[in-house]
């Protein structure tokens, strides 16, 4: 969703007539776009906005700000602990930041603005205040043209008591279908053959604004239409909201890839209880094996919080059993992190030891490493079809000339996949061959004479 934010922004910015410039000694604007998922998000922008002071005392004329959760969850503090901040401005401000950089280059500043809390005001007041920021889409802003997010939802009602979402994103909102196929449409008439639609819980999506309500489920069908278009993803699916119709969708309509990402985030009732997450683990298990008999190809994704209040021994000993018999393709693991004024702060003491969290954190990693091993080891000699992102990591590093690079890209499945190729074959689909694989990549071997950009069925 950040990745996202910060596309649109840098897009209203050169709209405004900015130009990116690649290192902060020569900006005029600095700009942070911010997480407050967890404190060490949080932790490593203080440090970074530290490191900026000498470049205020040198040239004052620079503008610093702070966008995103923290700029909403921290606001003024920002400014107290930062007083070289200029601009302090939440997600749900977003579409007003070039009209604020103005009022700051003409003086006024340090600004902050904000949208309201949850409780401030009447629940459309407040919803209202969360500006839904959809401008035009520019592919020179994306990494390549081929692949974009677009948002279906802002905000999120789900108030799991760990999290913080809920608080500086504001309210569910789902945009209106019509909007979305719009904008979908013009993004695979430019060029853009993947797309992954965004939501907190993308698949509480309802777009009831119209004469009948369109699901999420309805929007893919929609979607699948686009011609040109090749690949629909959606994330972060909430376990409660996987209907069988959504089910259905994913396996019958050909653009949608068979990958889910539906979080856990605990395998003991008494702590999904704890967290409100609004399910048992049995009733996960319930909602995997279904996907799992419809679509026995697909990939599923989690996430899993450790050292949650109260949890024991015995709470973690089941968050293993499920996570080692679900075979999730792979899991995001975090360690417990205290977020203030949410209802987990308000209740129960953080009272798992550091040193338990990261036992606990290691411990799943490898028994998840060990499954998507597994799992990668099952291609080994099978082709995938992968969208070309381009130069891997490794290859930008080198900056050779050489006409052969090794490239990255991804399956439908969201499984990357490295080989050697020419950089012109970044933003194709194209067929490559598994030779070997670790518990995160694949590698393998090209076919680049069926390269393809254009539309054609899968
Ligand atoms: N809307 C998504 C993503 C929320 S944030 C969802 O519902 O899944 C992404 C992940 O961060 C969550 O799934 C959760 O595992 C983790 N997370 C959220 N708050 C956290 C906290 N306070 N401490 C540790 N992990 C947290
Ligand atoms: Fe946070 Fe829960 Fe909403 Fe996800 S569903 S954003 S974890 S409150």
């Amino acid at each position: 969703m950040n990745v996202l934010d910060s596309e649109l922004a840098l897009a209203d910015l050169l709209q405004a007539g900015y130009e990116p410039v690649d290192d902060s000694q020569h900006a005029d604007v600095i700009l942070f776009n911010t997480c407050s998922v967890r404190q060490h998000a949080e932790d490593k922008i203080y440090s970074a906005l530290g490191r900026l002071k000498h470049i205020k005392r040198q040239r004052p004329g620079t503008i610093i700000g702070v966008l995103g959760c923290m700029a909403q969850r921290e606001r003024q503090t920002i400014l107290h602990r930062a007083p070289h901040v200029d601009l302090v401005v939440g997600p749900g401000q977003l579409a007003r930041l070039p009209e604020l950089i103005r009022r700051v280059e003409a003086g006024e500043g340090p600004i902050v603005e904000l949208s309201l809390d949850r409780r401030a005001d009447a629940h459309g007041t407040v919803r209202a205040s969360f500006l839904q920021h959809d401008p035009p889409r520019m592919a020179a802003v994306r990494p390549i043209r081929q692949q974009a997010m677009v948002r279906i939802m802002f905000g999120c009602d789900k108030f799991c008591t760990y999290c913080i979402v809920p608080a500086v994103r504001g309210p569910e909102q789902s945009r209106p279908a019509e909007k979305i196929v719009a904008e979908v449409r013009r993004l695979a008439e430019d060029g853009c053959l993947e797309v992954t639609l965004l939501g907190q819980t993308v698949n509480s999506y309802r777009d009831t604004s119209g004469e009948r309500p369109v699901a999420l489920a309805d929007l893919l069908a929609e979607l699948n239409e686009i011609e040109g278009l090749r690949r629909l993803k959606f994330v972060t699916s909430h376990p409660r909201h996987i209907t069988t119709d959504l089910i259905c969708a994913v396996r019958d309509l050909p653009k949608v890839s068979p990958y889910l990402h539906v979080p856990a985030q605990s395998g003991s009732d008494r702590i999904l209880k704890r967290m409100r997450r609004g399910y048992t683990a049995g009733r996960y298990r319930e909602m995997l094996s279904e996907i799992r008999v419809a679509i026995p190809e697909a990939a599923v994704t989690s996430d899993f919080i450790v050292g949650f209040p109260g949890e024991t021994e015995e709470d973690y000993r089941q968050t293993v059993e499920l996570l080692s018999e679900s075979r999730f393709k792979n899991s995001f693991i975090f360690k417990y992190s205290p977020r203030p004024k949410t209802k987990a702060v308000e209740l129960y003491e953080d009272d798992v030891p550091d040193k338990i969290k990261r036992q606990r954190n290691n411990e799943l990693l490898a028994i998840q490493n060990a499954i998507s091993l597994e799992d990668a080891q099952a291609w080994v000699g099978r082709q995938a079809e992968i969208l070309v992102e381009g130069p891997s990591k490794a290859a930008r590093k080198k900056r050779g000339d050489d006409e052969t690079i090794q490239l990255v890209g991804r399956t439908v499945c969201d499984r990357i996949v490295v080989f050697d190729g020419r950089q012109e074959l970044t933003g194709t689909i194209l067929p490559v061959t598994i030779e070997k694989v670790d518990a995160f990549t694949l590698f393998g071997r090209a076919d680049p004479s069926r390269a393809s950009r254009q539309a054609e069925s899968r």
